[in-house]
């Protein structure tokens, strides 16, 4: 056994989703993103003297959704508390956030093994905080420059339980964390652009042991991705300090994406006293049990429900899969099964035809030009029988894409397309082709079953290929067996 195989990864993640709310947590500055820096504040979010902050009600609203979608126990009274701490970046020298009385308790995130099974990750918590300014320091050569235009902005903190147990755990927790909060609609749940940040918290113990090891905090990962690298390499270098009868020293660290490591940030001993205490400005919010239920009510469909129900409608996991990946898609996916009854064939021609035009050309669902309700017709168009599903495919498909205000069916007949399955039509094609291979049908009536496919071919070419292939073949077996 190696060294690596005795001991097992305890990791809770921390994960911060700025919210994306017209305005700040307290005040009524725009968030707007990317305009010029420091214009976007205000004397509430400089934190002048006599200045009093109000709370922003879609916070509010944007936590209940997302502790009902994880399944949380929402609070009724929640109280703010002031994070004191001095940074250039927080004008106000405090953040205002929650302590004590989180907005969410309990709930959990599911996860999928790659045996299929489903392992639930709980959640500890999520508070409604504020978020601090932005310091840059690789613009100016000597000075290190600061935008407050971020000071103020919501952010809702989801704490993990430390029930994650590999970096590969992570990354799928993360992933179903953001596809939430984009289905939400609370978060872009972007991690390159900071609008999703994560704080890994890694430890590790022997296998069997009930006891935790101590920790490190890994900051500064920019990618899902690079949380679990990070996650990865200190996993690795905790066991191979602790067989090194090291102590593991419980540092905040900061990981570096080109090297693939991470390295001390700050030690415990330089651990800040955050000094926590009731935010004197701000009275308590009460979100009452009638209007949690309003929330409920106006909820999108979810994720995971929407997984559910198609794979109870006879898709493969795959599928289902790839159709809920963003809330895009399903709802796309939605209209069009709300329109044919061919669930299967719906799911084909997005997962495949769909997505590949869309991968090939770099778009987005959203800038699909072709409506659910065209695709649903198209699909119905191949299960009447009046086009042969090559013939979709190749012709009818792409030609949606540039007449885009035609019906499947009126591009198929302006360019006879429509499949042939006039029974006198395709007997004289079947006849014109058994003439052409008179030796041909010899050797099949001696026996020499497998020259059908050969007729076949012969018949689909003469047909342009819009002979009903079912029909002709039995056609074609009847005239050889003459
Ligand atoms: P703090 O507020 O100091 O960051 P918390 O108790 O709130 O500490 O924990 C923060 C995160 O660390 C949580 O996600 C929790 O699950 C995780 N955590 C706590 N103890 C450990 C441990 N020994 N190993 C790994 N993760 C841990
Ligand atoms: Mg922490």
């Amino acid at each position: 056994m190696s060294i690596y195989e005795k001991y097992e990864a305890v990791i809770g993640l921390e994960i911060h989703t700025q919210l994306s709310t017209k305005s700040k947590a307290y005040a009524a500055d725009s968030t707007e993103f990317g305009i010029l820096p420091n214009t976007n504040v205000s004397p509430i979010s400089l934190g002048h003297p006599g200045t009093l902050p109000r709370s922003n009600k879609r916070v509010i609203e944007y936590a209940v959704r997302l502790g009902l979608a994880v399944k949380a126990e929402i609070r009724e009274v929640n109280e703010y508390a002031r994070k004191n701490y001095f940074y250039a970046d927080l004008p106000k020298g405090y953040q205002i956030t929650q302590d004590k009385t989180p907005i969410c308790t309990g709930g959990y995130i599911t996860i999928k093994q790659e045996d299929g099974t489903e392992k639930n990750i709980n959640i500890t918590r999520i508070h409604m905080e504020e978020d601090a300014g932005k310091s840059i320091h690789d613009i100016d050569p000597t000075d290190s420059l600061i935008d407050l235009n971020r000071a103020g902005v919501a952010l809702l903190e989801i704490v993990s339980e430390p029930e994650i147990r590999s970096g590969e755990e992570a990354y799928k927790y993360l992933t179903e964390v953001r596809k939430l909060v984009r289905y939400l609609d609370i978060c872009d749940g972007n991690m390159e652009e900071g609008s999703m940040r994560c704080d890994a918290n890694v430890s590790v113990r022997l296998k069997g042991s009930k006891e935790f090891g101590n920790r490190t905090e890994t900051k500064n990962m920019n990618s899902i991705r690079n949380v679990q690298r990070a996650i990865e390499y200190e996993v690795k270098r905790q066991i191979e300090a602790i067989e090194n009868g090291e102590v593991i020293s419980q540092d905040t660290r900061s990981f570096d994406a080109v090297a693939g490591t991470t390295f001390v940030m700050r030690s415990k001993e330089m651990a800040n006293d955050y000094r926590y205490f009731p935010e004197p400005d701000l009275q308590p919010v009460i979100v009452t049990k009638e209007y949690i239920e309003q929330v409920k009510k106006v909820l999108p469909p979810l994720p995971q429900e929407l997984h559910k129900k198609y794979m109870a409608l006879g898709l493969s996991a795959y599928d289902a899969g790839v159709l809920t990946d963003t809330k895009e898609i399903a709802l796309y996916f939605e209209s069009i099964i709300s329109k044919t009854k061919n669930v299967k064939s719906a799911s084909n021609w997005l997962t495949v035809q769909v997505k590949s035009f869309l991968n090939d050309n770099a778009l987005h669902i959203s800038d699909f030009k072709v409506t659910a309700e065209r695709m649903a017709q198209l699909v119905d168009l191949i299960d009447s029988g009046k086009v042969s599903h090559t013939i979709a495919v190749q012709k009818i498909f792409p030609k949606m894409l540039e007449e885009l205000e035609k019906s499947p069916a009126q591009i198929a007949e302006e360019n006879s397309w429509i499949q042939e399955s006039d029974s006198n039509a395709l007997s004289e094609l079947a006849q014109q082709a058994l003439a052409k291979f008179p030796d041909k049908v010899a050797e099949y009536k001696a026996g020499k079953e497998s020259l059908l496919g050969l007729f076949m071919g012969e018949v689909m070419k003469l047909s342009k290929g819009k002979a009903d292939p079912k029909m002709a073949s039995e056609l074609v077996k009847k005239l050889l067996e003459k």
